[in-house]
C-alpha cells in the first residue's frame, strides 16, 4: 500500500478500547462480566443475529456459580429443568443393560434451551454492544503502538486496546496467537429439539443409550419439549452429501438409528423434530498438552471459551468453562486498563488462573471421548485405569468455583 493509502486507512481507522471477537456464549458472557465491572466493550459477531446452535445445554454447579456472578442465574432457573440423574442403557448382543447415575450429589445441574441462555446474556448488555455482520478476517499488531489492528470482511479496520478472541473452535484470534489447529474425534453430533403437541410422557431425566460407538440420548426440557442428540462415526462421503441440509441430516440420523436397532421411541423423536433446530457438529478438541503449553497471549490479545480450550461434549463443560473464563477475565482486567503493561499483566494473571483448571477439564474430557472413540478393548481398559487414577471423583470438576466477579 502507498504511503498516502496507508495514511488514509489510519485516518479512517476506528478506535475501540475492548473488542470481543464472537458473540456466542463466551463473547456474550465476557461482555456482560466486563459491563458488571463498569467496563465498556464491543462484540464483533459475524452472524446477523444472536444464534444458539446446538438446541440445549447442560449447566452444572460451576456454571451456575458463573451465571450468578453474571447476574442472570435467577432469570434462567425458572425454565431450566433440574438434572437429577442420567439413565445409561447399553445395547449389546441382543441384551439390554441399564444403570442410573444420580447427579444429586453433584449439586445444581440443569438443562436449558441455548436460546434462553444467549438471550439472557444478550438482554443484559447495554444497547449497541453487539455489532452483527462483522466478521474479523485478520489481526496484526500496530507497528507503532503494538496494539491489535483488526481487519473485517467489509473492509473496516479497527484498532483495539484489548482484543479477546471468543470466536469459537475455528478462531481467527487463535490463529493469530499461533495456537495449533484443533483435532477432531471421529464421532460427530446431531442435535435437535422435538416438540410434542401432547405430553411426551417421558420422565424428566437424562438418557444415554449406547450401541457400540453410537450413542443416542437426550433430556426433556419440559412436559412437551425434548432435547436429543445422536453421536456416531459417519462416513465422510455420507457427510459431504448431507452438508447443511436439515432434511438430509434428519434422514441420515433416522437411518443410523434404524440400522443400529435403537428403540422405536428414539427414532420417532428424530422423525418429529423441528428441522430448524437441527445441527450437525464435528467434535473438536484442543489436546490437554496444548492447553498446558499453548501461548494464550500476544501483546494485549488473548482468547477465551472454545477458541482457547474447545473440548468434546462428554462432560457437558465447554460452555460453563467459557462462562468461568468470562468472570475471571473481567475480574483480572478491572482497574488495569491504564497502560499496555498493566493490561498484559492482567491477561497473564487471567491465563495463569485458568490454565490448570482447563488442563484438568480437557484431560478428563479427552479420556472420556477417547473411551467412546476407540473400539479396542485393550485401549479401553488402559483409559479406564488412567481415569480411575486421575479422577477418583469423576464429577469433582463441577464443584469448581470461579470466584466473585
Ligand atoms: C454436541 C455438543 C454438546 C455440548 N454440550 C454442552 C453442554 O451440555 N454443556 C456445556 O457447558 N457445553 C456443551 N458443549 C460445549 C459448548 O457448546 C461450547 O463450549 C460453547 O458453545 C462455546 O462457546 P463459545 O462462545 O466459546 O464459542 P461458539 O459458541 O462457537 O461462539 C463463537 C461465536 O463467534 C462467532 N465468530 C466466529 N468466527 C468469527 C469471526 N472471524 N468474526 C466474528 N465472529 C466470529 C460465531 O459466529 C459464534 O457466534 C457442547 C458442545 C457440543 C459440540
Amino acid at each position: 500500500m502507498s504511503i498516502i493509502g496507508k495514511r488514509k486507512e489510519e485516518e479512517e481507522m476506528e478506535e475501540i478500547e475492548i473488542v470481543i471477537a464472537g458473540g456466542g456464549i463466551c463473547g456474550l458472557a465476557t461482555a456482560l462480566a466486563l459491563h458488571r465491572k463498569g467496563i465498556k466493550s464491543v462484540i464483533l459477531e459475524r452472524a446477523e443475529c444472536v444464534r444458539a446452535t446446538g438446541s440445549a445445554i447442560g449447566v452444572f454447579p460451576n456454571g451456575w456459580r458463573a451465571l450468578d456472578q453474571l447476574g442472570v442465574g435467577s432469570d434462567l432457573r425458572p425454565t431450566a429443568v433440574p438434572l437429577l440423574g442420567v439413565r445409561d442403557v447399553s445395547l449389546h448382543n441382543g441384551k439390554r443393560r441399564e444403570s442410573t447415575f444420580s447427579l444429586t450429589s453433584v449439586g445444581e445441574g440443569r438443562c436449558l434451551k441455548r436460546s434462553d441462555l444467549v438471550k439472557a446474556l444478550a438482554n443484559h448488555l447495554p444497547s449497541g454492544t453487539i455489532r452483527f455482520n462483522s466478521q474479523i478476517v485478520s489481526v496484526e499488531l500496530d507497528p507503532l503502538s503494538s496494539y491489535p489492528i483488526l481487519h473485517l470482511k467489509d473492509g473496516t479496520t479497527i484498532r483495539a486496546k484489548v482484543l479477546i478472541g471468543c470466536d469459537g473452535a475455528n478462531s481467527v484470534i487463535g490463529d493469530f496467537l499461533g495456537l495449533k489447529p484443533k483435532k477432531v474425534f471421529s464421532s460427530l453430533a446431531v442435535r435437535g429439539l422435538t416438540e410434542f403437541a401432547n405430553r411426551h410422557g417421558l420422565p424428566i431425566e437424562g438418557v444415554r443409550i449406547r450401541r457400540g460407538n453410537t450413542m443416542s440420548g437426550g433430556v426433556p426440557l419440559n412436559d412437551h419439549l425434548l432435547y436429543w442428540f445422536l453421536l456416531h462415526k459417519w462416513n465422510p462421503t455420507d457427510l459431504a452429501k448431507v452438508a447443511h441440509d436439515p432434511e438430509l441430516i434428519q434422514k441420515m440420523a433416522i437411518e443410523t438409528l434404524i440400522e443400529h436397532k435403537f428403540p422405536a421411541e428414539r427414532i420417532e423423536i428424530v422423525k418429529r423434530c423441528d428441522l430448524n433446530s437441527l445441527s450437525l457438529t464435528h467434535l473438536r478438541y484442543r489436546s490437554p498438552w496444548e492447553v498446558l503449553l499453548g501461548n494464550f497471549r500476544k501483546g494485549t490479545v488473548t482468547v477465551a471459551g472454545d477458541a482457547m480450550h474447545v473440548m468434546g461434549p462428554f462432560l457437558g463443560q465447554g460452555g460453563s468453562a467459557a462462562m468461568e473464563d468470562a468472570v475471571v477475565l473481567a475480574r483480572c482486567l478491572a482497574g488495569k486498563l491504564g497502560s499496555k503493561q498493566k493490561i498484559e499483566e492482567a491477561l497473564d494473571e487471567y491465563i495463569k488462573e485458568r490454565r490448570m483448571r482447563l488442563v484438568w477439564l480437557s484431560t478428563q474430557t479427552y479420556l472420556v471421548g477417547s473411551l467412546l472413540d476407540t473400539s479396542s478393548l485393550i485401549k479401553k481398559i488402559f483409559i479406564m485405569i488412567f481415569m480411575a487414577l486421575l479422577f477418583r471423583n469423576p464429577t469433582a470438576h463441577a464443584k469448581y468455583d470461579c470466584g466473585r466477579l
